[in-house]
């Protein structure tokens, strides 16, 4: 297993600080159930301090940089961050368990690819522009939101640091970032990397915290913004504080989205794309494919090719290169899915395979890949997000019924349709209330704008759009026959 370094101070305005309390998290390997490091516990008093070095940060030249000059430093970070990504995604399977091939693809390399879409984004931006206007020019100018706090989850914590701390660095904002409890050390790595490519002080600043002094970074009135992915409920409360004190938010929260097989799909062409976006990172994904929708007339043949593709599933040591299924980060999250495989059961689906946990894995927070079958919308497995590697295959009548049960959710992350004829996809995919939907396969685009409708978040995130959610919009009007110049 990758050596995972301990650390013992936070990374706040371009320095290391020691923390202001002796609490510290323990990182338990998914796998050995061993401590393998430890890292500091952000306080109160420690989130102040990080808050004031981004201050700071924007209110000094930062604030007022080009955007050329974002971009220069961002690429420093990208080429450091390329050099290092084989150690990074080693780290992440050993701090959470990812398997290592999604590490190096789903974790690392796209956090790599969100960076670079940002520095070209962010050089090409303009920043400032002129319209008309009635009696004179109007000067539109997009300044940085300020200071932003970030509230990172688990299960891909440097690709999801990177789709916010990208874009606040692209805007000329600075960023707070509190990784989750269970993930603080890739954050502190990030911050090693961040120290190295020389980014101005405090533009960046990491303190991983717990829930109570996360909440103190979310209803700070020196941040000006929060962008927080994870679980829905948590998403309502965040949500809730920052409409208190009318603050700006982006909230990307859970899913469980549905994948249509339709009639005229070769579901053996499709078969290894379509699991493998249901198990992606162990289960542990808002956007993976949970629900599988399926005509009766194909009904038993799907559940047949789940049940083959779950029981061919490599299930093991994460950091070998051939496992296809690794750990649940915690014993807490093993403890969730079970919870959610026996009330699948008890409401009367029927388990095809899976069900338990893997034999011969008897350490490690392991559980079988589930298939369910038998399943109807209205059970609680697909219902909710259960975030592992178990799966729903529900039958539908016709197409219309399909898009009724895709759409009979509290959820509108994404979706896929898997058929023979692409045309009649968009259609499907224009029918379905989700963020994002993809039409033979499984994708995140990140040039395009990513989140969710419902229960799923409010905002988006890459694409200009994405940029977008760190910038505020200033007027200032103009005398007739100004000729402003323009900043970039
Ligand atoms: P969570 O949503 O509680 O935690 C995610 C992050 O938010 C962590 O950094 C946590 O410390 C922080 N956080 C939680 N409540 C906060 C608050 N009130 N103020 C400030 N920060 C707060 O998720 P969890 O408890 O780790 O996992 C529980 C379930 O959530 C999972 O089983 C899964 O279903 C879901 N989840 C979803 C995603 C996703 O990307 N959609 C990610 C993680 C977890």
């Amino acid at each position: 297993m990758a050596d995972v370094p301990s650390f013992d101070r936070f990374f706040i305005g371009g320095e290391w600080v020691a923390p202001s309390s002796a609490e510290t998290f323990s990182v338990i390997s998914p796998f050995t159930e061993q401590v393998i490091a430890t890292a500091p516990a952000a306080q109160p008093a420690d989130i102040d301090k990080a808050v004031a070095a981004a201050r700071a940060s924007v209110d000094g030249e930062w604030g007022r940089s080009s955007g050329v000059e974002r971009a220069e430093a961002m690429e420093r970070l990208y080429n450091l961050f390329l050099a290092r990504s084989n150690d990074l995604a080693e780290l992440i399977t050993a701090e959470m368990g990812s398997p290592l091939l999604f590490s190096h693809l789903g974790q690392v390399g796209a956090a790599g690819m969100v960076l670079d879409y940002f520095v070209n984004l962010t050089k090409g931006y303009s920043f400032e522009e002129v319209r008309p206007g009635m009696l004179g020019p109007a000067l539109v100018r997009k300044e940085p939101v300020g200071v932003a706090g970030g509230i990172i989850p688990w299960n891909v914590p440097l690709f999801i640091t990177m789709l916010k701390m990208a874009p606040a660095l692209a805007s000329g904002s600075a960023i707070v970032l509190k990784p989750a409890p269970e993930t603080p050390v890739s954050g502190l790595v990030l911050a090693q990397l961040i120290e190295e490519a020389g980014l101005p002080a405090g533009v960046v600043n990491v303190v991983p915290a717990d829930r109570g002094p996360g909440e103190h970074l979310v209803t700070h009135p020196g941040v000006d913004k929060i962008s927080f992915t994870g679980s829905t409920a948590a998403g309502r409360r965040i949500g809730a504080l920052c409409g208190e004190n009318l603050k700006r938010c982006t909230l990307e929260l859970g899913g469980k989205s549905a994948a249509i097989v339709l009639d005229d799909a070769d579901l053996g062409a499709a078969m290894p794309e379509l699991f493998g976006s249901a198990i992606m990172n162990n289960g542990q994904a808002c956007v993976a494919q949970t629900r599988i929708l399926a005509s009766r007339a194909r009904y038993d043949e799907v559940v047949e090719a789940f049940t083959e593709a779950a029981r061919s599933t490599v299930v093991g040591d994460p950091a070998d290169m051939g496992t296809g299924l690794g750990p649940l980060v915690a014993q807490r999250q093993r403890d969730r899915v079970e919870g959610y495989i026996a009330k699948g059961k008890a409401e009367g689906a029927r388990i095809t395979t899976g069900g338990g946990r893997p034999a011969g894995l008897d350490t490690g927070w392991f559980v079988e890949p589930t298939i369910f079958a038998d399943v109807t919308n209205e059970m609680t497995i697909a219902r909710e997000e259960i975030f592992g590697p178990v799966l729903s295959v529900i039958a539908y009548d016709d197409e219309a019924d399909a898009l009724r049960i895709a759409n009979d959710s509290d959820y509108g992350l994404c979706g896929t349709v898997w058929t023979g004829d692409v045309d009649h996809g968009i259609d499907v995919a224009r029918g379905v209330r989700t963020g994002t939907y993809t039409v033979n396969g499984f994708a995140m685009e990140f040039s395009a704008p990513f989140g969710g409708y419902k229960a799923s978040g409010i905002g988006r995130e890459l694409g200009p759009e994405g940029l977008e959610e760190y910038l505020e919009l200033k007027t200032i009007n103009l005398p007739a026959g100004t000729e402003p110049k323009l900043r970039s």
